[in-house]
C-alpha cells in the first residue's frame, strides 16, 4: 500500500493529513502533565524492595584494594564486546563490575514472560560469528539471549576478574598516578589505568507516582524483576499456574508490556491491563532459524555484512538489498521510495523530505490502526487500542499476540484516555472513579531516562580538574563520538548518542564502540602512554557537526509528540539538541569511525 503520491489509508482512501495532525495533538495534548519526568517515583527508602534481584543470591565476598588495566562498569552488551575486543587485542587484565548477579545487562532483568529481542537475532545478538552461536529464531527470546551473553563471558575469559552485585559509587581520576580509583558499595577500593562505561539506557525501574501506591496490601513487582516464585512459571514459557485463581492488574501498555500480556492472558483468572497510551503493534512474524539456510548465509564476515545491510537500510537510499526484512527496515523502505518519488532537486530541501516522511508515516500508521479493527473483536477496546501519534514518537512494537490478548475472555483494557491510573487503594486500582479489586499489581512503567546522569549510574565521575562529569554536562551532553568527554582522560563512554545513534539496533552502536576503544587501549598500550584524552577543539567541533545536522531539526519537531521518555516526557529542554547523532546517518557514521579508528593517528586525541 506504499503509494509515492498522496498518501491513501489500506481501503485507498485519501487520507486527510490536516485532519490527522489535529487529531495527534489532540491526542498530545490529552497527555501533557506539568510534572514531567517528576510523576515518578524513584525506588528508593521503602520502595527499595522492587529493586532487589530475584534471580541470584548474592554472595560474600572480601573487598577488592588491586589494580586492573581496564575496568568495565556494566556487565551488559556494552561490557561483554568491549571486552571481548580488548581480550582479543591481548589486553588481559580487564575487570568487569555489573550490579547485577550475571552477565546479560538488560537480559539479565527482564525475565518476564515472553520477553525477547525486537530487532532481528541475527543482528542484534552481538558476536555470533566468533562465538559460533545460531540464534534459534529470528527474534530470539529473552533465556537464549541471557544464555548468549553468558556464552560471550566464557569464550573470552571475562568472568575471571568480574564483580557481581557490585555497584560503583564513586569514579575519581587520581593525577598523580594516571589512573582511576573506584569505589563500589562492596567496600571495594580499587584502581584501573583506564575506565569504560556501559551502564545502559533503561536499567534503573521507575513507578508511576500514583497516589497510594505504597497502601496496596496485595502483591506486587516491577517487570523487570519478574516474581516467578507468586506467579509460577518461568521465563521459557511454562505456563504460569500460579495466576489461575488470580486477578491481576498490569500498568502500562509499552513494549514490555505488549510482550509478557499475552502470556498473562493465558494464565490469569482476571486480568485487567491499564492503559494511558496505546503502543502502535505491527506485524511481527517471528520463525525458527532454518539451520540449513543459516548454514549458507554463515560464509566468513557474514554478521558484518548483515549488520552494514541492516543499517544501510535505515539510511534513505543507501541499500540495494534487504536481507533482515522486518518492520524496522519496512519503516525505511517506505521512506526511500517516498524520497526516490520527488524530483531529484527536491530530494535536497529538508521541508520536502521531512514532508515525504511523514506521508510514508500516515500511510504506516494507518495500517497499523486498520489492524487493531482486523484483530480485536469488540469494538469499542478496538477503538482504545489506536494509537495517534507518529510512530517514532514512542518506541515502535511488533506482535502478533498482542492485540489477540483482548479477545481472551477475563482480559479487560482499562483505557484511562490519557489520564492515567487515578489512585491505588488497599485492594486494588481505581480509575473514572471504579475500583478493579486485585490480588497483583504488576507495573510495567518503565526505567528512569530523563533523570539526572549520575542518578541513574550511581556514581558521578570526577575528571582531572576535579570537575564532575555533571558539572561539564550541565547544559548538555558534549563528547568525541560519544565516547570520548575532555578532562575525563582515559575513560571510554559506550552507548549510541552523538556517535551513530541508531535506535532500531543498539548492539551495532557497541560493537563498533567497543572495537575502537580495545584500539585505542591497545594503541596507548604498544607506545608507552599513560593518558588518552580528547582535546578540547576537537570536542567542540564535533558537537559542533551534531547539532547543525537534520538529526536536530526532528528534535526540534518531537514536542508535537505525544509525551514518552523519547521527548522527554513532552517537556522541551534546551539539553535535548545534544541527543542526536551523526548528520550524515548512521552507516555513514561507521564508515567514518572505521576509518578513523584504522587511520592509527586517532585525530582528536591526544596520547601523552
Ligand atoms: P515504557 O516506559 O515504554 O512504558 C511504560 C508504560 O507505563 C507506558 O505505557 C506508560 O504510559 C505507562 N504508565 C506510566 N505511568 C502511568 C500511570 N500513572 N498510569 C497508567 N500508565 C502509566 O516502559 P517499557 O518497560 O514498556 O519499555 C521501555 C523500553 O525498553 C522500550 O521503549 C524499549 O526501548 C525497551 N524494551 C525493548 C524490548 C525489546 O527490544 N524486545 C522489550 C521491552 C522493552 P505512557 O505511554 O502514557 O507514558
Amino acid at each position: 500500500m506504499t503509494g509515492t503520491g498522496h498518501p491513501t489509508r489500506p481501503d485507498g482512501t485519501p487520507i486527510d493529513k490536516e485532519a490527522l495532525r489535529r487529531r495527534y495533538l489532540r491526542e498530545r495534548d490529552k497527555r501533557l502533565r506539568p510534572d514531567g519526568n517528576d510523576q515518578y517515583l524513584q525506588v528508593t527508602g521503602r520502595l527499595a524492595h522492587y529493586l532487589e534481584d530475584p534471580y541470584t543470591p548474592r554472595t560474600e565476598r572480601e573487598p577488592k584494594t588491586d589494580h586492573v588495566t581496564v575496568a568495565f562498569i556494566g556487565g551488559g552488551f556494552a561490557g561483554l564486546v568491549t571486552g571481548a575486543r580488548l581480550k582479543e587485542a591481548g589486553v588481559g587484565d580487564v575487570r568487569i563490575i555489573e550490579k547485577g548477579g550475571d552477565f546479560g545487562g538488560t537480559w539479565y532483568w527482564n525475565r518476564y514472560p515472553g520477553a525477547q529481542c525486537d530487532t532481528a537475532s541475527l543482528v542484534y545478538m552481538p558476536l555470533l560469528e566468533e562465538t559460533g552461536h545460531m540464534p534459534t529464531e529470528k527474534y530470539a527470546h529473552a533465556p537464549e539471549i541471557l544464555e548468549h551473553c553468558q556464552r560471550i563471558g566464557k569464550h573470552f575469559g571475562l568472568y575471571d576478574n568480574a564483580l557481581f552485585h557490585t555497584e560503583v559509587q564513586d569514579l575519581r581520576w587520581d593525577p598523580e598516578r594516571s589512573r582511576w580509583t573506584i569505589r563500589t558499595n562492596r567496600g571495594d577500593t580499587c584502581t584501573a589505568r583506564f575506565v569504560a562505561m556501559g551502564t545502559g539506557p533503561l536499567h534503573v525501574p521507575k513507578l508511576p507516582g500514583i497516589p497510594g501506591i505504597e497502601s496496596f496490601r496485595g502483591h506486587s513487582f516491577h517487570t523487570s524483576r519478574w516474581d516467578y516464585g507468586y506467579t509460577g512459571g518461568d521465563p521459557t514459557g511454562t505456563p504460569m499456574d500460579g495466576l489461575a485463581d488470580k486477578r491481576v492488574a498490569i500498568i502500562g501498555t509499552g513494549a514490555t508490556a505488549v510482550q509478557c500480556v499475552p502470556h498473562l492472558a493465558q494464565a490469569c483468572r482476571e486480568l485487567y491491563v491499564f492503559q494511558r497510551t496505546p503502543s502502535s503493534v505491527d506485524v511481527r512474524n517471528n520463525r525458527p532459524t532454518d539451520p540449513e539456510w543459516f548454514t549458507r548465509i554463515a560464509t566468513p564476515g557474514w554478521q558484518r555484512r548483515w549488520l552494514e545491510n541492516f543499517t544501510a537500510n535505515q539510511t534513505a537510499g543507501m541499500a540495494d538489498e534487504d536481507l533482515v526484512m522486518d518492520g524496522w527496515t519496512d519503516i525505511a523502505r517506505r521512506m526511500r521510495a517516498r524520497v526516490a518519488a520527488l524530483p531529484p532537486e527536491d530530494r535536497t530541501d529538508m521541508r520536502k523530505l521531512l514532508a515525504a516522511f511523514e506521508d510514508s508515516d500516515h500511510e504506516k500508521m494507518e495500517e497499523i490502526r486498520a489492524r487493531v479493527d482486523s484483530v480485536v473483536e469488540d469494538p469499542e477496546t478496538a477503538r482504545q487500542l489506536k494509537a495517534w501519534y507518529r510512530q517514532m514518537c514512542k518506541r515502535p512494537c511488533f506482535h502478533d499476540e498482542y492485540l489477540q490478548s483482548f479477545n481472551v475472555p477475563g482480559t479487560h483494557l482499562v483505557d484511562t484516555d490519557g489520564k492515567g491510573v487515578e489512585r491505588i487503594t488497599e485492594t486494588g486500582v481505581v480509575v473514572a472513579d471504579r475500583e478493579y479489586e486485585v490480588d497483583c499489581i504488576i507495573y510495567a512503567s518503565g526505567f528512569e531516562v530523563g533523570t539526572e546522569h549520575a542518578r541513574r549510574a550511581g556514581y558521578d565521575m570526577t575528571g582531572r580538574a576535579g570537575t564532575k562529569l555533571s558539572e561539564y554536562w550541565a547544559e548538555g551532553m558534549r563528547t568525541l563520538h560519544g565516547t570520548h568527554v575532555h578532562g575525563f582522560p582515559n575513560a571510554f563512554l559506550v552507548q549510541p548518542t552523538q556517535g551513530a545513534n541508531l535506535i532500531s539496533n543498539v548492539p551495532h552502536n557497541l560493537t563498533e564502540s567497543g572495537r575502537t576503544i580495545a584500539t585505542i587501549i591497545k594503541h596507548a598500550l604498544d607506545h608507552g602512554h599513560t593518558e588518552v584524552e580528547v582535546t578540547q577543539e576537537a570536542e567542540d567541533a564535533w558537537v559542533d557537526l551534531l547539532v547543525s545536522g537534520a538529526g536536530a531539526i526532528w528534535r526540534q519537531r518531537s514536542p508535537d509528540c505525544t509525551p514518552g521518555y523519547y521527548n522527554n516526557e513532552g517537556q522541551p529542554t534546551p539539553r535535548a539538541k545534544f541527543n542526536v547523532g551523526y548528520p550524515h546517518g548512521a552507516l555513514a557514521y561507521f564508515h567514518y569511525l572505521d576509518r578513523w579508528r584504522t587511520s592509527g593517528t586517532f585525530e582528536g586525541l591526544e596520547f601523552r
